[in-house]
């Protein structure tokens, strides 16, 4: 046996060994262990996972990982109408679908493995600790496949038996099956040319014929394996109204690229270019063209963009997970280097400086694995429990009350935590893989060790599934909504944070009080400059709307200015303050653990201090500068 990408990783195994709990989510995916062809407990189902995993970590480790600079050099390219995968990249493929992983998470009646979403995210750790763009492509086979599952589901067009609680039949059951059994694989066709991060601006529209068929027109960019058959499609069918909020005239759909009809092929989407990108060489970015595609209407007209809400804490946790992958290959590349190179009479990760980075590093991916296994766990408790409300009508009343307030629990962390980990992933990848490069000297800046492909491929992670500064805006925006909602309760948290950051006998814990209470303390200052500025406009209006403008008619743009200024170093700020919970938690358990609090806590600390300097002291000067350009451009 060579090497395993699982077994190789003691931190990775620690969670699937330990530090998950399994017990609530097994029960949940198998159903209550109805299914007679299913486990009988969370031991022996866990079990099975672990062999999964390790045959993965093998696979991954002797048949992907040596190809990394084939994978490189060698892109996916266009011959006439076809896109073509190169020969190691078809091969990668084939062994995949050998070994059944793009069914793992879908359930036994679609001939999946009905494993749960979690072990698809660390199968996609190990796959991007190999090469991140063949994580990409294997992640929209069985991706789109739940993905498909999910909305039918929703949308009630999937039918469970009321006595066993087995599928009896689902709406995209061919396209599943197809993905299932690796004969074809999906996209998410969003982006346009004029609109990316803004989808209200999206233009591609659908319209229907007399007899209800729709049709999908327009042109999408940068769509990852956008060369294959299941086209998730955001389309436009309700004319954007100038000035109103472009996302409640959108709709999704479901067009298939090509259909057989009478022995003959009809096209239905056209890949006109692939992207050349500086990384991510071995995943086709397509810009694809619909003329009056043939679509099947997803859900409800009008609720495109809330059915893409649905997922899209799926897609950025996987994104968090990707990111791993990377930071785990930088870090690992770095300290095999640094152990043998020698300058100076020594290896040069004996010196202090070297010695730092290569701690530096191992502590943010241990942070940034527990902040990703803690996400993905609570998003897919909140979809599990969703579904098992809906397919079991019959629950017992005190059983469905309970998993109701799970699903709420669940739902909160989960909405807290993805921007978190979406942004610290991304942004830690691309800082690991330029330490990486730096560790390996001149070297680093050649193509021999792979350190500048890390460098060049971690670069895309800020910018897709919601960019940097939109996940930033998101975690503001919630974070500030919420203060406001609740002043008490966020108060009491003030309060209690300053009280544990003295009297907390354990230091650790005072520690993490300490990041709190600044986190807490620069929101505090966040939210009183909102106030201040809100009142200030208030205030030249007459006295007798002064209540209802207080209340109701804040506009995110003019009032939170200040905030959006300050949103990425909020976002660190509550990105340090949630790894320090999740460890804080995990030390409490496994106190072995307590060593990676520690190391995380060293840095935490010092930059939550900073941050909060940042946020408190900067800001007057350009938000002057900025609205008195834009008063003097509205004058003009
Ligand atoms: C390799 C690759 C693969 C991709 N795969 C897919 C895919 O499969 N499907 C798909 O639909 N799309 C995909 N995308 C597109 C990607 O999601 C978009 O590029 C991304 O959402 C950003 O949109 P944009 O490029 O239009 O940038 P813009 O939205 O124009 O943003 C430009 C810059 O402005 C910033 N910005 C924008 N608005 C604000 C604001 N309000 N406040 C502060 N800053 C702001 C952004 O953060 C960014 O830094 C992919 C892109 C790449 C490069």
């Amino acid at each position: 046996m060579g090497e395993n990408f699982y077994l190789d990783n003691e931190d990775l195994r620690y969670y699937v060994e330990r530090g998950i709990a399994w017990g609530p989510l097994v029960e949940l995916t198998e159903r209550w262990y109805s299914d007679t062809d299913g486990f009988t407990s969370a031991a022996e189902a866990v079990e099975s996972y672990r062999e999964v995993l390790e045959l993965v970590g093998e696979y991954v480790a002797n048949e992907i990982a040596p190809h990394w600079s084939s994978l490189d050099r060698e892109h996916p390219y266009k011959d006439g109408e076809q896109v073509v995968h190169p020969p190691v990249l078809e091969g990668i493929f084939q062994g995949l679908r050998g070994l059944g992983l793009h069914g793992q998470c879908l359930p036994r009646e679609l001939d999946g493995m009905n494993f749960p979403l979690l072990t698809y995210m660390f199968n996609a750790e190990m796959i991007a600790r190999a090469d991140v763009s063949v994580m990409t492509h294997y992640s929209f086979h069985g991706g789109i496949a739940m993905a498909l599952l999910v909305y039918s589901i929703h949308e009630g067009s999937t039918a469970f038996d009321p006595k066993t609680w087995k599928m009896k039949h689902t709406r995209f059951e061919q396209a599943i099956r197809d993905i299932v059994h690796g004969e074809d694989w999906g996209s998410m066709d969003i982006t346009e040319p004029d609109a990316g991060s803004d989808m209200g601006a999206l233009r591609t529209k659908a319209e229907q014929d007399e007899d209800g068929q729709w049709f999908v027109t327009g042109q999408k960019i940068f769509i990852t394996s956008g060369h294959g058959r299941y086209h998730v499609v955001i389309a436009r069918t309700e004319p954007h109204v100038e000035g109103a909020d472009g996302l409640a005239g959108l709709s999704l759909f479901l067009v298939s690229a090509w259909e057989d009809v009478d022995g003959e092929r009809r096209v239905y989407a056209t890949v006109d270019r692939l992207e050349e990108k500086m990384g991510h060489h071995a995943s086709a970015t397509c810009a694809v063209s619909f003329e009056r595609s043939p679509a099947q209407l997803i859900g409800e007209r009008g609720q495109g963009f809330r059915q893409m809400l649905l997922l899209m804490n799926n897609a950025r946790v996987g994104v968090g997970f990707e990111g791993l992958g990377v930071m785990e290959a930088a870090w690992r590349l770095a300290r095999a280097y640094a152990a043998e190179r020698r300058a100076f009479g020594k290896a040069i990760d004996q010196h202090e400086m070297i010695a730092e980075l290569l701690d530096g590093m191992q502590t943010d991916v241990q942070a940034v694995r527990a902040m990703a296994v803690h996400a993905a766990w609570h998003e897919e408790m909140t979809h599990k429990i969703d579904i098992a409300l809906r397919c079991r009508p019959d629950m017992p009343e005190l059983e469905r009350r309970r998993l109701e307030r799970e699903l709420s629990r669940c739902k909160a962390v989960s909405r807290r935590i993805t921007p978190l980990l979406k942004y610290l992933s991304s942004e830690r990848a691309v800082a690991l893989a330029r330490q990486g490069m730096q560790i390996h000297g001149g070297v680093g800046y050649t193509q021999e060790y792979g350190a500048e492909k890390l460098l060049r491929d971690a670069l895309v992670l800020p910018v897709y599934e919601g960019t940097s500064q939109i996940q930033a805006l998101m975690a503001m925006k919630d974070t500030l909504g919420g203060i406001i909602k609740a002043p008490q309760e966020f108060l009491r948290r003030l309060a209690e944070a300053k009280v544990r950051s003295v009297s907390a006998r354990d230091p650790l814990a005072r520690g993490v009080a300490r990041v709190q209470y600044l986190s807490l303390a620069a929101q505090q200052h966040l939210v009183t400059r909102t106030a201040r500025e809100k009142w200030r406009s208030v205030r030249e209006q007459p006295m007798g709307s002064w209540a209802g403008a207080l209340r109701q008619s804040w506009d995110p743009k003019r009032d939170f200015a200040f905030a959006m200024l300050h949103a990425e170093r909020l976002i660190q700020l509550l990105a340090d303050e949630a790894v320090c919970e999740i460890l804080l938690a995990q030390a409490e358990q496994h106190p072995e653990r307590a060593e990676v609090l520690e190391r995380w806590l060293e840095r935490a600390e010092p930059r939550a201090r900073h941050l909060y300097d940042v946020i408190t002291t900067t800001g007057d000067r350009l938000l002057g500068r900025l609205h008195g350009e834009h008063g003097a451009a509205a004058a003009e």
